[in-house]
């Protein structure tokens, strides 16, 4: 698996005239973006988790860049009027750590094509096209088994070419290491290129580099106007149907998980078979159980075991691991979640107590205290966000009472996790569980306890009353074998590892005020059309929303859910014994402007559900 990428973007890019002498070439627009910028997407989309930019002139514009995507690296190369690509691959090296993408800052391109490098089984590809007509070309010469032989921008030199230079190519640390062995080797060689670096590997030092060609691949290299020109009106318009070709159907899912993912999550999914026993995929596992630890704690204090399961796996293997025969447990239920814990409890024969508490009013914390005061507990079971509700606990303050009266601290946080930013450690909460398939944004079947690493080895001799789901057992495991004890879902981990990157990209604090946004959208309207919420707004977790249904005696939720889904939006009922509810959940890959569309469609259905109409739901 491809990680990183290097963007060599140190030039001048003097083709261009006035235009870049005061910006990089790869900051010139396409439809309002950079195109270097359209380019760190497609690599982010396409799973790369690093970004190296090497850079010269104007370094500047590529160092704010790297402010917004964190996945970018920059490193400047400071002789970059004297060098060229091979100067500022140079000082790219110390960060390149295995195989990688190697691409040209001045670039457009369909993402089919980093698709076609990651899936060519050799591990030096060059990436080349038909022919392309730009009176740029550099054609690249091959053997019969597509080896490359030449390059060079003077067809006489290459009269039968195997494809025209692309400037994006897969290269292995050791083909890297011969070019920079090569480009040192002679003074002369200062102003080297990368591509005869490349063709010097090949022929010379044993690395095969092969010639990989597209031939009608959209694709262009941006030099000068008149490149720019024929950029715009003629590849563009193929890349962005071919963009179009690829999007799956966007269906926005509002109910409390799974969340609408990307598209290129659901894509990561798509990977050659592999044995989960094979050394890459623990990688691949370990990677993914570090990075979510990393969201919320320090990996060197806490930890993060993973199962195939839901949401309810993860808090079942805390439930049914971590308490000791002569446990003594209160679990806080205001809400399905909390019941559903204590039911756990139940099975599992734990000694326990229940903590009842309002549905939709907050937490008496005075209460819990006396409750707590009153006996031996050694462990409490709570859960962070009651996605009942939309209520959220005030998880800090009750975990500081238990530890105030010594107790293990358990908490679900499957609908809180990378959807409100926490620190653990600063919470006091010794082990929390969460899934793949809410605020993540990956695909349902990873379920996960993060733990604090002292609290986990301290449940190591407990005897098992589990044995799927117990959570020693699985840590122990991985521990030593980089794999989990049973099969785990493949697929899910390669969509959760790109979710993963996402969410990094992101960041939860910005994905939290994302949230927030479309929440208030749809408070407002709520509002507006007179409807009650269930739980007061300074209570609400801004995650989900729990209203109360309409009066009306037209309204149902069947009605209303149906009238959603034909707009491709889906919502979800109530919870709640006594109450009914309809609830509008806000997580996930959705942007406000989604949720007004749909506050349109929930104010259509309000008007006519009073104007005594029919509604329409064919479509
Ligand atoms: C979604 C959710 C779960 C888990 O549900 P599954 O269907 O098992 O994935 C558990 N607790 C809370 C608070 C949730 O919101």
């Amino acid at each position: 698996m491809i990680k990183q990428a290097v963007i060599v973007a140190g030039g001048l890019g003097s083709r261009f005239g006035d235009k870049t002498k005061l910006m990089p070439k790869g900051f010139i627009e396409i439809e309002g973006v950079p195109m270097v910028e359209r380019s760190v997407q497609k690599l982010i989309q396409a799973g790369i988790e690093e970004i190296i930019i090497g850079t010269g002139h104007c370094s500047e514009y590529y160092d704010k860049l790297a402010e917004k995507y964190h996945v970018i690296k920059t490193v400047r190369n400071d002789n970059y009027a004297n060098t060229s690509s091979m100067g500022t691959l140079e000082v790219c090296v110390p960060y390149i750590k295995g195989d990688f993408l190697l691409l040209e800052s001045d670039l457009i391109y369909d993402s089919v094509g980093l698709k076609v490098l990651q899936n060519d089984s050799h591990s030096n590809v060059i990436l080349a096209s038909g022919k392309s007509n730009s009176h740029d070309e550099v054609y690249l010469a091959a053997d019969e088994n597509c080896v490359l032989l030449n390059v060079s921008k003077n067809k006489e030199c290459i009269p039968n070419p195997a494809g025209e230079l692309v400037g994006i190519s897969k290269i292995s640390k050791s083909c890297l290491d011969k070019m920079m062995e090569y480009y040192k080797s002679s003074p002369d060689l200062i102003k080297l290129d990368y591509e005869s670096a490349l063709c010097e590997a090949s022929i010379h030092q044993g690395e095969n580099v092969y010639v990989h060609k597209v031939e009608y691949y959209a694709w262009s290299e941006i030099d000068d106007e008149s490149m720019l020109h024929r950029a715009l009106t003629q590849i563009w318009p193929r890349i962005k149907e071919n963009e179009e070709i690829h999007s799956i159907r966007r269906e926005v899912l509002l109910n409390p998980g799974p969340a609408t993912t990307s598209d290129s999550v659901k894509y990561a999914q798509v990977q050659s078979d592999i044995c989960p026993r094979e050394s890459e995929f623990g990688d691949l596992m370990e990677w993914c159980a570090t990075e979510l630890t990393r969201l919320v704690a320090d990996p060197e204090e806490y930890t993060t075991v993973m199962f195939g399961c839901s949401g309810t796996g993860a808090d079942e293997a805390m439930v049914s691991s971590v308490v000791p025969e002569d446990g003594k447990v209160l679990v806080i239920d205001n809400g399905s979640y909390g019941n559903r814990m204590a039911k756990m409890a139940a099975v599992h024969k734990l000694d326990f107590d229940v903590f009842e508490s309002s549905t939709y009013e907050p937490i008496d914390l005075n209460k819990l205290e006396e409750v707590l005061k009153s006996k031996k507990y050694t462990h409490l079971v709570g859960v962070y966000h009651e996605t009942t509700t939309g209520l959220l606990n005030p998880i800090k303050e009750i975990c500081s009472l238990a530890k105030k009266y010594g107790l293990v601290t358990i908490f679900d946080a499957v609908s809180a996790y990378a959807g409100i930013p926490m620190d653990l450690k600063d919470i006091g909460v010794d082990f929390i569980s969460s899934t793949s398939n809410k605020n993540i944004q990956g695909m349902a079947g990873i379920g996960f306890v993060i733990c604090k690493k002292s609290a986990l080895e301290a449940t190591k001799n407990i005897p098992i009353r589990n044995f799927y789901l117990n959570l020693w057992a699985q840590y122990e495991y991985f521990q030593k074998t980089h794999q989990t004890r049973f099969t785990p879902p493949v697929q899910t981990f390669y969509a959760l590892r790109q979710a993963i990157i996402e969410t990094k990209v992101e960041t939860v604090e910005k994905r939290a005020e994302r949230y927030t946004a479309c929440w208030k959208i749809l408070v407002e309207c709520v509002k507006k059309l007179g409807l009650e919420m269930l739980v007061k707004e300074e209570n609400q977790s801004h995650l989900i929303t729990a209203i109360l249904e309409p009066k009306s005696p037209r309204y149902s939720f069947e009605k209303l859910h149906n009238f959603a889904k034909k707009e491709q939006f889906t919502i979800y009922p109530g919870k709640l014994g006594n109450i009914n509810t309809f609830r509008i959940a806000n997580i996930g890959d959705i942007q406000p402007e989604e949720m007004k569309v749909f506050c349109n469609h929930l104010e259509t259905f309000m008007s006519v559900l009073s104007s005594g109409d029919e509604l329409n739901l064919k479509k």
